[in-house]
């Protein structure tokens, strides 16, 4: 009887792997096709602010898709598709050039905008976004590109070439979800970053754990001294903002002060603010 339960179970598992893999299959070759226009891509963005929690610093841009039956399709759903099938680094152009375009419009804020350690490993990167800045007439200076900690741990040459191109050029670089990543203090002295965004995983504990602001603390502490400026991501809830504040973060990020929004939203925003 057992047996049987449990041949059925696998009888059921097997059909939803199929399923899983027919949806993936889909989504493949939808992503695809999406790319070779582009217009299906939303870019939207979330305001970053000052420790002060209402001056507005600067804008993260988050790649939305616009499918066309299944409506709006979140990052994670499609980014590691495009990862594997090596079409993220259209898809990053895409999002770069419109982030550029629209940031144009928001005088002096610093716009942040994602890339994968497959965008940063191909050899043209730091060209592509030379080349976008140009077209777009948007200042380098202005532009920080975000990288997840994993991501720059794994590095190889032709990442830290373009992480120093770009460098060089004037783009600053933040280590995203940054804590998560177990990078050894000592490596992160070496690593040519300009900020931390300190994962929500570490600000959700806030206020309510000593343990959590303790590693908060210290980490702020070393970006400090190693020059660095942080960012805290996820913020949810006033009283993460207190110890924020006391603990000497420099930015904040979270559904607390702003969600993702589209342009015209944040363009509204930001003249109000
Ligand atoms: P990320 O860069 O760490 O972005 C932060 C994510 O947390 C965003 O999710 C944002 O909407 C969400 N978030 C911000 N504040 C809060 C909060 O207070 N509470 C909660 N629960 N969530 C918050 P999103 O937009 O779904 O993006 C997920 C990830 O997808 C991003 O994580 C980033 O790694 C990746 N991604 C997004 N756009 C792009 C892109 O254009 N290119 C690449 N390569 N990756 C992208
Ligand atoms: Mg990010
Ligand atoms: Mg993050
Ligand atoms: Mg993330």
């Amino acid at each position: 009887h057992a047996k049987a339960a449990g041949k059925g179970r696998y009888a059921i598992f097997g059909e939803h792997m199929e399923a899983l893999l027919q949806e993936r299959r889909l989504l493949e070759t939808d992503l695809r096709s999406a790319l070779n226009v582009g217009d299906q891509f939303l870019v939207l963005y979330q305001p970053v602010f000052a420790i002060d929690g209402v001056t507005i610093v600067g804008v993260e841009a988050l790649v939305r898709w616009r499918h066309p039956e299944k409506g709006m399709i979140a990052p994670d759903r499609f980014i590691p598709i495009a990862e594997e099938t090596g079409e993220i680094t259209r898809l990053g152009e895409i999002v770069l050039e419109q982030a550029c375009l629209a940031a144009l419009l928001w005088d002096g804020l610093v716009l942040s905008v994602n890339a994968s350690a497959i965008e940063l490993s191909g050899p043209e990167y730091a060209s592509m976004v030379q080349q976008t800045l140009k077209r777009t007439c948007f200042p380098a200076e202005r532009l920080e590109i975000e990288l997840t900690e994993t991501a720059l741990m794994k590095s190889d040459d032709a990442l830290m070439t373009n992480v120093n191109a770009l460098r060089a050029m004037g783009v600053r670089i933040a280590l995203d979800d940054f804590g998560i990543g177990y990078s050894s203090l000592a490596r992160l002295q070496k690593l040519p970053v300009d900020r931390l965004k300190i994962d929500k995983l570490f600000v959700d504990d806030l206020g309510a754990d000593s343990a959590a602001e303790e590693f908060l603390a210290t980490i702020i502490k070393l970006a400090r001294s190693k020059g660095l400026s942080t960012t805290a991501e996820g913020m949810e809830r006033a009283e993460q903002l207190d110890v924020l504040r006391r603990l000497g973060c420099d930015c904040l990020q979270g559904y607390l002060l702003g969600k993702p929004m589209p342009a015209d939203a944040i363009g509204q925003l930001i003249s109000d603010n």
